[in-house]
């Protein structure tokens, strides 16, 4: 087979449109988005293919592309639905699409793919065409970096092994946190059979198959149809604790005209944050979802961050005492992060920890924020005033 021209690839991917605007990758998805926002152009040009990424091992510019825009599903959220006049539909093949990353990869504009597609003939089909593209780029080009495959509803079980064995990272997209959610958001998706059951295949794919590269994902819309915090965040925790995901992305949504949605308000991109904050504390800090301060309607504060509103509630009046909490108790203050917790454990077994300046000497960025919350020496460290 020829050699894809160069020119014809790189002007499909051009008219490609936006797709990283509903597809955060990295693990700076609030990056991400801000980064989106400020190119803020109506245009695109082909710089806009290429996202920075967040992964464990850097930042990487990445290719983030589709397969095809054309779709025929009809999710509400989005500009690719079925039936939307507006959207100019593009299709690549598999060939054209590791054409374009081997190129770019050469000319080191980017460091990776992230690829993902429209439907088209079923979830199976358009898995095919994904897989392809990545082996395409493992096999024929001997393609060594990074790969981030989305997972189509309904892709087969052969074919999810398959995307994670070749791939760095997987995507299987939940959208809403109920059944009843995804059906206001995504009519034709079935939350249990099509995408839940994957990512329980995903995570039994990694505990009983060797040389499985890929760690597992998801991305929930949030905002459009009613989902709460605690919904977000409760499945967010089993997701983490029983399918070992390595990270759940949060959009807030955007109305995108043309779409039943065009109508709705944009949700609260300080919500997406805290919800991300969250969802940290429930992954790398060790809370139970029971122990986050939701309002009585089943969402968080988001004018205050959620260990802040925590802490509020329950060590202003029982400060910690920094010479004996234990690790995990540490974690409960405000501004003590893992690496903060661990720099006191590790001082306190040498000294005792007296006021806030010594805080400040162990690389603890502002011990101010702390102060409220602990006791030092025994006693509660002067606070410094607000000025108005
Ligand atoms: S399946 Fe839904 S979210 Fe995915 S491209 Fe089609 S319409 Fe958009």
């Amino acid at each position: 087979m020829p050699a894809p021209s160069s020119s014809t690839v790189f002007e499909k991917l051009t008219k490609m449109g936006d797709v990283t605007l509903f597809e955060p990758a990295g693990d700076t998805p609030f990056h991400e988005a801000q980064t989106q926002v400020q190119r803020g152009r109506s245009t695109f040009d082909f710089a806009d293919c290429i996202s920075h990424v967040q992964t464990p091992r850097g930042s990487k510019p990445v290719l983030k592309t589709m397969i095809t825009s054309a779709c025929e599903r009809n999710c509400n959220y989005c500009p690719f639905r079925a039936g939307r006049s507006k959207t100019t539909r593009v299709t690549l093949t598999p060939d054209e699409i590791a054409h374009a990353t081997v190129v770019m990869q050469q000319a080191k504009q980017i460091d990776g793919l992230f690829l993902s597609s429209g439907i088209i003939k079923g979830g199976v089909t358009s898995q095919d065409k994904i897989i392809d593209a990545a082996e395409i780029l493992r096999q024929k080009h001997r393609y060594t970096g990074y790969i981030h495959l989305k997972i189509m509803p309904g892709a087969e079980y052969d074919q999810l092994l398959r995307a994670m064995q070749i791939a760095d990272r997987v995507s299987i997209n939940l959208e809403g946190p109920t059944k009843e959610r995804l059906e206001a958001l995504a009519p034709k998706k079935g939350f249990m059979q099509e995408l839940l059951v994957q990512l329980q295949r995903a995570h039994e794919i990694k505990q009983n198959h060797d040389r499985i590269r890929a760690s597992i994902v998801t991305q929930f819309v949030v905002g459009a149809v009613g989902d709460t915090d605690l919904e977000l965040l409760s499945l967010s925790d089993n997701l983490y604790n029983k399918l070992g995901l390595s990270r759940t992305y949060y959009s807030a949504f955007s109305p995108v005209v043309d779409t039943p949605f065009d109508n709705l308000a944009a949700a609260s991109k300080t919500r997406q944050h805290r919800l991300y904050q969250s969802s940290f504390l429930l992954r790398d800090y060790a809370w139970d979802v029971e122990d986050l301060p939701f309002l009585g309607d089943g969402n968080l504060r988001t004018d205050v961050d959620p260990k802040q509103a925590w802490a509020d509630i329950y060590l202003r009046q029982n400060p910690i005492d920094l010479m004996t909490a234990d690790r995990s108790q540490l974690l409960r203050v405000p501004g003590v992060g893992i690496k903060a917790a661990e720099a006191i454990l590790k001082a306190r077994r040498e000294r005792r920890l007296r006021d806030l300046g010594q805080l400040s000497r162990l690389g603890i960025r502002n011990p101010q924020q702390m102060s409220p919350y602990v006791l030092l020496g025994g006693q509660r460290p002067p606070q410094q005033l607000a000025l108005f």
